[in-house]
């Protein structure tokens, strides 16, 4: 079975999609790779969807990808004494050190580190930005603050400091524990919240140890200022708009996307664009014109994939919302604007081999229309070059491991196979001539092109462009 789009759509569970036969369903509408929310999910629930997944895949026979999204250092204030309190525009609130139940004029901050950093003109934002503070006085125990934007305020309101560098990892005791949960229960991309800069990615990577991709949600001032270092260390990125636009003015946001996209593509690696993309869908049949036109943006960007939080995981329409969004990038795919605008942001190969064959390879593909470009490759560092090339022709990710075939799931334009690898150049060309005839991709008479890495079954640089026609008996080639 093979979409009908190259933008993929990478779905969250939850409670409205939780048993085996919602997630097949939702993967049948279109949704290529499973988030969990390691905010929302019990270790013993993460293992039950890991295992609920992999039943599906194997109804369906295709890969999916699983990503878990650990909670990172969200940041939040302490309780009141009394219920919810009103902040009054202009008046002093306090937040400190000191755990008893808080009141109108002041409230416990559990988190020493951040009041050590806070400094005098800093901004504090509570509840996705509903009230805003800014601090007049910094102490280690204590910091004074002025009301800018008064508001109600209940118990454990989150907190955002958008003027801070927090001296916290973005990876907690929490998401260390979680990590290692989704490590064991063989989640193929560990997403990693609230990066504020390389070191986060390199202590998740030592962790992982290859297990898992990695990828960045960028989603805070201090990421976008250091993105290139961040994309560096990055698998992969997701632009987490829903913090961003607390961190940041929310009509900064979209620029943000767009930068953020670029430079993914820039770097090759897949990126993501996440959050109320069909809120909603939440609790409506249909989205808004608006919604459509959101999703519609991404996929004309050349995003390599969307999200959907809140929509899939606990709205009342989880499968309609993945057709939905199945349908705006199948639509937004077959416009004729769409190549121009992938074409005019291609980025040039950089100086390295696997490089210059996949930009060679869509060259050669759009010069004689092939059908498929087949790539064979171990770890999928190759289909993600050539993903980078953003060829027309279908690109068919071959690879012995299923681990792979899963992370390739996120990847633009990539229709993983899980495959034997190529024996000799004859092989090669019967594998490939095989895969896409029994995929749907190419007839008899049809022009392929593979990719491949000699000598044979060593993971390495792909060094070979072999052209082949795709024979009437599917397995020779010329
Ligand atoms: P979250 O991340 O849903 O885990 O907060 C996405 C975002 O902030 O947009
Ligand atoms: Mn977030």
């Amino acid at each position: 079975m093979k979409r009908e789009r190259r933008a993929k759509i990478l779905a969250t569970l939850g409670p409205a999609s939780s048993e085996r036969d919602v997630i097949e369903r939702l993967w049948r509408a279109g949704a290529d790779c499973f988030r969990i929310n390691m905010s929302h999910t019990s270790h013993e629930a993460l293992r039950r969807l890991v295992g609920l997944i992999r039943e599906v895949e194997k109804t369906v026979g295709r890969p999916i990808g699983i990503l878990a999204d650990l909670q990172g250092p969200k940041l939040r204030i302490g309780r009141f004494a009394e219920g919810p309190v009103t902040l009054g525009d202009g008046a002093t609130f306090v937040l400190d050190s000191d755990d008893k139940p808080g009141d109108v004029g002041r409230v416990y901050l559990p988190h020493p580190e951040i009041l050590r950093s806070l400094a005098p003109g800093h901004r504090l934002l509570l509840d996705d930005g509903k009230v805003r503070l800014v601090v007049t006085k910094a102490g280690p125990k204590r910091a004074v603050t002025k009301v800018e934007i008064g508001g109600k305020l209940s118990d454990r309101k989150g907190v955002s400091c958008p003027d801070t560098t927090l001296p916290v990892s973005a990876l907690t005791p929490k998401d260390r524990s979680d990590l290692d949960a989704a490590l064991d229960a063989g989640a193929d991309w560990i997403a990693l919240s609230f990066v504020q800069r390389p070191d986060d990615l390199a202590e998740v990577r030592k962790i992982a140890r290859g297990r898992a991709l990695v990828m960045a949600k960028i989603e805070k001032p201090q990421a976008i200022e250091r993105l290139d270092e961040i994309i560096e260390l990055a698998d992969a990125l997701m632009v987490a708009r829903g913090d961003l636009g607390v961190e940041m003015p929310l009509e900064a946001v979209p620029g943000l996307q767009k930068r953020i996209s670029r430079a993914a593509r820039k770097a090759g690696r897949p990126v993501v664009v996440a959050t109320q993309m069909l809120e909603s869908m939440i609790s409506a049949p249909v989205p808004t014109r608006a919604e459509v036109s959101d999703v519609a943006t991404a996929v004309f960007e050349g995003a390599d994939a969307v999200m959907l939080s809140a929509e899939s995981a606990a709205g009342a329409f989880p499968v309609e919302a993945v057709a939905t969004m199945n349908r705006i990038a199948e639509a937004v795919e077959r416009e004729s604007v769409y190549r121009g605008i992938l074409q005019a942001q291609r980025p040039e190969p950089e100086a390295t081999g696997n490089d210059a064959i996949c930009a060679a390879a869509r060259q050669i593909a759009e010069t004689l229309n092939v059908a498929a470009i087949v790539c064979y490759t171990a770890k999928g560092t190759t289909a993600m070059r050539a993903a980078r090339e953003r060829p027309a022709s279908a690109l068919i990710g071959l690879s012995p491991v299923p681990q792979t075939a899963r992370r390739l799931s996120l990847v633009w334009g990539v229709h993983a196979v899980v495959g034997d690898d190529a024996r000799d150049p004859e092989d090669m060309v019967e594998k490939a001539n095989r895969v896409v005839v029994a995929e749907g991709f190419a007839k008899p008479g049809q022009r392929i092109l593979i990719m491949a890495g000699v000598p044979f079954g060593t993971p390495g640089a792909t060094n070979l462009l072999r052209l082949a026609f795709v024979s009437a008996d599917g397995s020779s080639g010329g």
